[in-house]
């Protein structure tokens, strides 16, 4: 079966790893400070810091924002669970906005007349919104950001599909249309530490608070404390945090990885310009591109058309049966069985709903190789014909 992503481990990497089982620190030491150096440097973000994963990042991202009881969060329908779970974990509400037809990222249109809905009602308005640059394209962060203005919201760009990516032709993850930028290093993201995430801000009073959220809320900083140091071994605790530190280990993998990151974009780039030429003509929606996007296409979305929808289950198992390991994503958050246990219904958001019902993710990798390619294309002939 060729996998829908896999990492792309080189020796290079297997080597700076070990370098850090040999030294003296195993977690948060030097290592992980050059990580954030790194992710600083590539994507024009004045602080970076790695944590244990995406999602703890994301709820301390939350947090950082002070979203707690009472409050709102907005977030796409078509993400991982982890997108809409950190303002639960917060204490929050959530709702969905609805996708654009054709990016199948959140539509700007439609969170502009759900706000103005919500403001002409007297109904509560969101305190964060996080749009979410599916499979690696991102969000029009331009409209947003204005949005956000108006409205007096703050936003979390949910970056985990997108690290390598450019929006208007600057890094995501330069914050510059937000406040905190998410990025995911799960093995199957464009870049790895075996888990691992990261939170980007220009802020540094939102960095000073990431800080402490990701170790317990304990600062050496004499700056911060509520008292007199009593002596050399003294800290404090002056917030509720977590342990979602990374380790050294880890960040070493990330910073070898990042050395590799734009060839790896590259050859995403080139099978996803393989599959724009070889795919053609079948019917199917190939990824529409906004202009003012370079993906990093952490995925390759297809689309059946009209007429093959009602087929679209058969579809996707005949490709499995036939190697080529499809996926689905997403589910609709809120049609999960714990969302709707808090109260959502289907018909929600009804653009997110057809997407789910015609959406494949086929192989996408930098290892994939052209003759898998071309299986992969010749496979989606031969089965898409069959119906
Ligand atoms: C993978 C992913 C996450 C969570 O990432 P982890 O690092 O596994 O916690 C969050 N949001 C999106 C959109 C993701 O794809």
């Amino acid at each position: 079966m060729i996998p829908y992503g896999r990492q792309d481990i080189s020796e290079k990497d297997i080597e700076a790893v070990c370098e850090v089982l040999r030294s003296d620190f195993l977690t948060q030491g030097p290592k992980t400070s050059e990580f954030e150096a790194t992710l600083c440097e590539y994507t024009g973000a004045k602080h970076a810091l790695v944590m244990n994963s995406a999602t703890s990042a994301l709820h301390a991202a939350c947090l950082a924002l002070d979203v707690g009881p009472g409050d709102l969060v907005w977030t796409s329908p078509v993400t991982f669970v982890a997108s809409a779970n950190c303002a639960l974990y917060s204490g929050a509400n959530v709702d969905f906005v609805d996708i654009d037809p054709n990016t199948y990222n959140m539509c700007p249109l439609k969170l502009e007349l759900k706000l103005k809905n919500a403001k002409s009602s007297g109904a509560k308005l969101p305190k964060v919104l996080i749009p979410v640059h599916l499979a690696g394209q991102s969000c029009e962060m331009d409209k947003i950001s204005a949005l956000s203005k108006e409205y007096g919201f703050k936003i979390i760009e949910d970056a985990s599909h997108a690290i390598g990516g450019k929006y208007k032709d600057s890094p995501i993850g330069n914050c510059q249309f937000s406040d905190i930028t998410i990025f995911s290093f799960h093995p199957v993201k464009i870049i790895t530490t075996a888990e691992g995430g990261a939170a980007l801000t220009n802020n540094p009073v939102l960095n000073e608070k990431l800080s402490l959220l990701r170790t317990h809320g304990i600062t050496r900083n004499e700056s911060l404390m509520k008292n007199k140091s009593h002596g050399p071994w003294y800290y404090e605790q002056i917030d509720l945090g977590f342990n979602y530190r990374m380790t050294d280990l880890q960040a070493a993998l990330g910073i070898s990885q990042m050395n590799r990151l734009d060839e790896f974009i590259q050859k995403r780039h080139e099978v996803a310009h393989s599959y724009f030429k070889n795919l053609e003509g079948l019917p199917l929606i190939l990824p529409y591109q906004h202009r003012d996007s370079h993906s990093a296409y952490h995925l390759f979305i297809i689309k059946l058309k009209s007429e093959l929808k009602r087929n679209h289950k058969e579809i996707f198992i005949s490709l499995r049966q036939n190697g080529i390991g499809v996926n689905l994503h997403y589910m609709p958050v809120y049609l999960q069985p714990y969302y709707a246990s808090i109260g959502f219904k289907s018909g929600l958001c009804p653009e997110a709903e057809e997407y789910y019902s015609s959406a494949i993710s086929i192989p996408m990798f930098s290892a994939l190789s052209s003759e898998d390619q071309k299986t992969v294309c010749d496979t989606i002939a031969k089965v898409v014909e069959g119906y």
